[in-house]
């Protein structure tokens, strides 16, 4: 997949840039995220998948006048004047053509989604009727005109766009996309994402570490991420810190849309996966972001494909895949907001902080009982090794550079880790 003299060509007209700012490194990487191509699923398929086209509404939602509730079909002039009883002329059940036409002095017994009998305007409420027997209906309190009637096109006219290319499918959008008879839908495929790991001291999960190694968990733990994020993740492997290994690997890999590496992208003497990639070609735009976890992070690109060169310390890694990786996936997917929910949080506790570094602290938010005001607290040891004070978080604390520190009381803003799980 790697053509040299390319990678080359390019290499010569740009600088790699380096110690930059979470803002500029993460706009370089959306910049480079182009949208992957769109494929047809079945509507019930569709879910969690970003739509790729507008969707119309072909006919008017709801498609008839019909009754929001049990009841009586009747005339509101019939009852405005005070208490009346009426002559029950028809039953109408949800799903049948009513074909009658309630006259002066008349109503239809009706049911919820049942259509509007000609001559009727309003409803009234079963629970607001007497009825001696089925043939008359006594109404003590004259309804609203118009009462509890749901007019065919209220929701949607034919035509209206009922969904916005760039959402994504959820649940009642997948009930929405059956309403409107959308049987089978454009989304964008899938990023396929090649994600791997590197280091001699990690070993597989299902094996025992003897001194100096640990068990791989950057390699699962990005794979889940790339699969919560929206990505189809084709390529998984581990790789010793051996150039050849590396060199002859990438080589192999065909058909990704985003290359992840995690490890040996930093300043040690086995950190050769920048290395290698740059002696195949790669065009790095940037190396290390003024940000913690994650400065050594590396971004580039092979033969026209992004890489993304995350530092092996698994904090570091699982961090910067949720705040590169994730919305570059989004972004790849054509999704209108490729960036997760902030909010406004006070903090609980005081967050040390080197004023330089962007911070992403790991925390857990909570409601104050007393003031019911949304506080945030970090998740203990924020030390890039301690991978718990990620898996215990259900938030990133955004600490921007140049803030000295981060106070109990301040108010931060708080990324949400609302994680996808289908
Ligand atoms: P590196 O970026 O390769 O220098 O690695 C930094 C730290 O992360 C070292 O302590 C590694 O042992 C650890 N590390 C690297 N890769 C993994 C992995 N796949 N799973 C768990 N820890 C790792
Ligand atoms: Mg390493």
């Amino acid at each position: 997949m790697v053509s040299f003299l390319q990678g080359k060509v390019i290499k010569d007209h740009r600088v790699m840039r380096t110690f930059i700012s979470f803002e500029e490194a993460r706009a370089i990487v959306l910049s480079s995220a182009t949208t992957t191509r769109t494929e047809s699923v079945a509507f019930e398929n569709a879910i969690g998948r970003t739509l790729r086209e507008d969707v119309l509404s072909t006919e008017p939602i709801p498609g008839f006048d019909n009754s929001a509730m049990d009841g009586y079909a009747v005339r509101f002039e019939d009852c405005v004047s005070g208490p009346v009883t009426l002559k029950v002329v028809s039953d109408i059940p949800a799903g049948i053509n009513p074909g009658v036409l309630v006259g002066p002095g008349q109503a239809a017994r009706i049911m919820t989604g049942a259509p509007l009998p000609a001559g009727a305007d309003s409803i009234v409420p079963i629970e607001k009727t007497n009825s001696k027997d089925r043939t008359e209906v006594h109404i003590g309190e004259a309804p609203r005109s118009g009462a509890h009637v749901r007019y065919a096109g209220e929701e949607l006219k034919a035509g209206d766009t009922v969904m916005r290319s760039g959402i994504v499918l959820t649940p009642p959008a997948i009930g929405m996309l059956a309403s409107v008879g959308k049987i089978l839908v454009d989304v964008a495929c899938k990023p396929r994402l090649a994600i791997i790991s590197t280091g001699d001291e990690v070993i597989p999960a299902d094996e025992r570490p003897v001194l100096g190694q640990l068990r791989n968990s950057n390699g699962p733990s990005l794979a889940a991420q790339a699969v919560s994020a929206g990505a189809d993740v084709t390529v998984t492997k581990h790789l010793p810190d051996d150039p050849a290994a590396i060199r002859s690997f990438v080589q192999s890999i065909k058909n990704v849309d985003l290359l992840v590496f995690s490890g040996g992208v930093s300043m040690g003497e086995y950190d050769y996966v920048r290395t290698e990639l740059d002696a195949m070609g790669a065009v790095w735009e940037f190396w290390k972001v003024k940000q913690r976890p994650g400065k050594p992070l590396a971004f580039g690109t092979l033969d026209g494909i992004p890489v993304l060169g995350l530092p092996g310390n698994p904090v570091s890694s699982s961090v910067c895949f949720e705040m590169y990786a994730r919305p570059m996936i989004a972004a790849m997917s054509g999704r209108d907001n490729p960036l997760r929910i902030t909010i406004q949080a006070t903090l609980r506790r005081d967050i040390p902080k080197v004023e330089r570094l962007y911070t992403f602290a790991r925390g857990n938010l909570s409601t104050d009982p007393e003031t019911g005001l949304t506080m945030v607290d970090t998740t203990g040891n924020q030390a890039s090794g301690m991978f718990t004070s990620m898996v215990d978080a259900d938030c990133i604390i955004h600490l921007p550079d140049g803030l000295k520190s981060a106070e109990a009381g301040s108010k931060v803003t708080v990324e949400l880790l609302s994680w996808s799980l289908s």
